[in-house]
């Protein structure tokens, strides 16, 4: 059902009002975490003075060790609603137990299924099963073929409303987290009728490389950029070495946006 063969026309997710896959191009900020009510306001603020309408930040974080920060859960949840209200903003969170579907449905405008879950097919179905856009990213070592039957899964519930993230895939290259595989997104948009981000932070894992690397995502045809931003990196509970400060944002913003395709 994802597939372009059988339905030629571009499918646009509609998020609050911002239209995703109609040819323009959107940005998704926020933090990597939800830490705090304070922590989401700041990055809400800077980001909407950006012109940025979709606020990221996860509320149960799948960490690869599990001593780690885990997210604050249904409280996060209701962070990001509040802030989303106060700055009429829509929100995208992480979801990684089915059973939470429907109460986070309640508080966010996006459900996320993240790179570990990416074919957990008990979630994909519980997420295909409620009327909400649905941001699904590409699994840590998954070809394009079993992302696309991910989708299918979401897409044979019901839910038609979805988003595909390239996030890179795991290489023998050390120099970078992950390997952003550019080539991904033009295949996808072959594909599949589906629209297609990428998520600079998490493919990358360098600061350094989040504008040259939303530069080409653009330039390839993305319908968009997904990027981490935190009010002060150095003390984040998670991902430290990769989100953004305020000023790296703003430059970050300065260098993209005169590529950013609008309709
Ligand atoms: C995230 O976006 O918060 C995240 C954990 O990313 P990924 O699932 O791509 O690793
Ligand atoms: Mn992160």
């Amino acid at each position: 059902l994802v597939s372009r063969k059988k339905k030629p026309e571009d499918t646009i997710v509609d998020v609050k009002g911002v239209k995703i896959g109609d040819g323009s191009q959107v940005l998704i900020a926020g933090p990597c975490a939800v830490e705090s009510y304070e922590q989401v306001a700041a990055v809400a603020e800077e980001a909407k003075k950006q012109g940025v309408r979709l606020l990221r930040g996860g509320a149960f974080k799948p960490r690869t060790s599990p001593y780690d920060f885990q997210g604050l859960g249904v409280e996060g949840l209701k962070i990001l609603k509040r802030v989303a209200d106060e700055y009429d903003m829509a929100v995208i969170s992480e979801i990684v137990n089915p059973a939470d579907i429907e109460i986070a449905i309640q508080y966010i405008d996006v459900i996320q299924i993240g790179a570990r879950n990416m074919q957990n097919f008990e979630l994909l179905k519980a997420a295909g099963a409620v009327n909400k856009p649905v941001l699904l990213k590409r699994g840590l070592a998954a070809t394009l073929d079993e992302f696309v039957n991910a989708a299918e899964y979401i897409i044979s519930q019901g839910n038609d409303q979805i988003i595909l993230c390239e996030r890179g895939i795991r290489t023998y290259e050390t120099a970078t987290r992950n390997t952003l595989d550019i080539s991904a997104v033009p295949i996808l948009k072959q594909e599949t009728h589906l629209p297609v981000l990428v998520d600079v932070t998490h493919s990358t894992g360098r600061r350094d490389l989040l504008i040259p690397c939303a530069k080409a995502a653009l330039a390839i045809g993305a319908d968009g950029v997904m990027a981490e931003v935190h009010p002060d990196p150095a003390v984040a509970l998670s991902d430290s070495a990769q989100q953004m400060d305020f000023d790296q944002f703003a430059d970050f913003m300065n260098e993209i946006k005169p590529l950013i395709k609008v309709k």
